[in-house]
């Protein structure tokens, strides 16, 4: 079987520090005990509470179109297990990781503050379609999570200049991979290709 290296250079990841991002984080420690024969395989993994872990190469390709810099604050919706939290970890100065399912949350932040004792991350559990107006704003968001339109909030808590990266539906079917750009006088939208995420909801799950 393919490293996940592997797999990353043949989509076309070759920026170095993210490479190096992702291997520095150890896919089977977020991945739930039935399912660690596929911690190294290409494909989203559920998690638990209908959420899954996404898939290595999306992780890889998001992360490379987010341009992180190690002195970027970087907003991340969508937690989920952590694994792309602890990869931007690598690459920020400080990442903010909004998480709205409390069980979620708590499994993340555990295992990434006491058991893998990354330090620059700040673990909320919120509607991250609100953003973290106490902490806006930011150099670069991140959202793991479908909607069908840009979340206003968040674009107004992302710097001028800054990057965000998104999936967006399109259809019952098809959503795409979104990059935002904020330059001025005007917003610079690109779209990537066809993506699968679940569906960004509002309000927090406390069990
Ligand atoms: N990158 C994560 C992906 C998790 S799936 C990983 O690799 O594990 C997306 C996550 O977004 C789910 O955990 C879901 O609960 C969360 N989510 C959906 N809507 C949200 C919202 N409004 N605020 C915060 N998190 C949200």
């Amino acid at each position: 079987m393919k490293s996940l290296i592997e797999v990353m250079k043949d989509r076309g990841i070759n920026d170095q520090a993210v490479l190096e991002a992702i291997e520095k984080v150890d896919r089977i420690n977020f991945v739930p005990e039935a399912f660690k024969h596929c911690a190294y395989s290409d494909m989203p993994v559920p998690i638990g509470s209908g959420q899954t872990i996404s898939q290595p190469s999306v992780v890889g390709l998001m992360t490379k179109e987010l341009e992180v810099e190690n002195t970027h604050r970087v907003l991340e919706i969508g937690t989920g297990s952590g694994y792309l939290t602890a990869v931007l970890s690598h690459l920020a100065k400080h990442v903010y990781s909004v998480e709205r399912i409390k069980r979620l949350h708590l499994q993340a932040k555990n295992l990434i503050l006491n058991q893998l004792k990354r330090r620059n991350i700040s673990f909320v559990l919120s509607d991250g379609m609100l953003g973290l107006p106490d902490a806006a704003p930011f150099d670069r968001i991140i959202i793991s999570a479908a909607s069908k339109e840009v979340p206003r909030k968040l674009l107004n808590q992302l710097k001028v200049n800054g990057i965000m990266v998104l999936p967006v539906v399109e259809n019952e079917w098809q959503q795409k991979l979104v990059i935002i750009k904020k330059t001025e006088p005007e917003i610079e939208f690109i779209e990537i290709g066809p993506v699968r995420f679940v569906p960004l909801l509002e309000g927090v799950v406390l069990n």
